[in-house]
């Protein structure tokens, strides 16, 4: 396994999607299509794509200007939290509601999306917040047609890691990933791995994230719905 590919220090793994500026992993794109396709002829939705690969400097940029408070910290009501009252303990939990750890984000291997319709909402001014999901939001209807799709096992291969809430990651129905490819780097991406890889980096917050590794790592990182 390639521990680059895991930690989002490599982008050789993926290839550009249709000229969108959105990098995929190569062996995701065809299914992903598919996807898009079936949701065109079966409800007129147009599934585009926020966000897919994302690697480890794009990640640690989020990361850390949500740690130094240049970006909000929202709570599960989309509400802003206040930083200036927030010990780095509270403020650590509060990115890892919404953000994951640089180098332990799904984003890094590239069959992980962030998906919206382009038919209701224009991309820049999608949130990516789970009032947008519910069946009265605009992607609604795109919701509960991938709910009706994963239940009979017609979604190729794409589930939700971030489906339920588990207490750790919030619920983030536009998350996709594509299992058959996820799951061999998610079995791959041990305790081991993240200590090392926390250890070798800068990043703010990095003392506390050390000293709390081993929950971060079961909470936020393995502690999915899996496919
Ligand atoms: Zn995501």
């Amino acid at each position: 396994m390639n521990t680059k590919i895991l930690t989002g220090m490599t982008d050789e793994h993926v290839l550009e999607f249709e000229n969108s500026g959105r990098f995929m992993h190569k062996d995701v794109i065809s299914a992903f299509k598919q996807l898009q396709l079936q949701a065109k002829e079966e409800i007129q939705a147009d599934i585009q794509i926020v966000s897919c690969f994302r690697n480890f400097a794009r990640q640690l940029a989020g990361w850390n200007a949500k740690a130094q408070g240049k970006r909000p910290l929202l709570d599960d009501q989309d509400n802003e939290l206040p930083y200036q009252d927030m010990s780095p303990t509270e403020i650590l939990y509060a990115i890892l509601r919404w953000s994951a750890v640089p180098g332990a984000s799904r984003h890094h291997w590239g069959t992980d999306v962030d998906i919206y319709d382009a038919n209701e909402m224009k991309c820049e001014e999608v949130q990516l917040v789970p009032s947008e999901c519910i069946p009265e939001g605009p992607f609604g209807k795109l919701h509960q047609w991938l709910n009706m799709k994963m239940d009979t096992k017609e979604a190729f291969d794409f589930f939700r890691p971030y489906e339920n809430e588990r207490g750790g990651v919030g619920q983030e129905k536009w998350h996709l990933s594509y299992a058959p490819i996820a799951q061999e780097y998610y079995n791959h991406y041990s305790i081991d791995l993240f200590k090392a890889h926390l250890q070798a980096i800068e990043i703010e917050l990095k003392d506390i994230l050390i000293t709390n590794c081993e929950e971060v790592y079961e909470k936020y990182v393995m502690n999915i719905d899996l496919p």
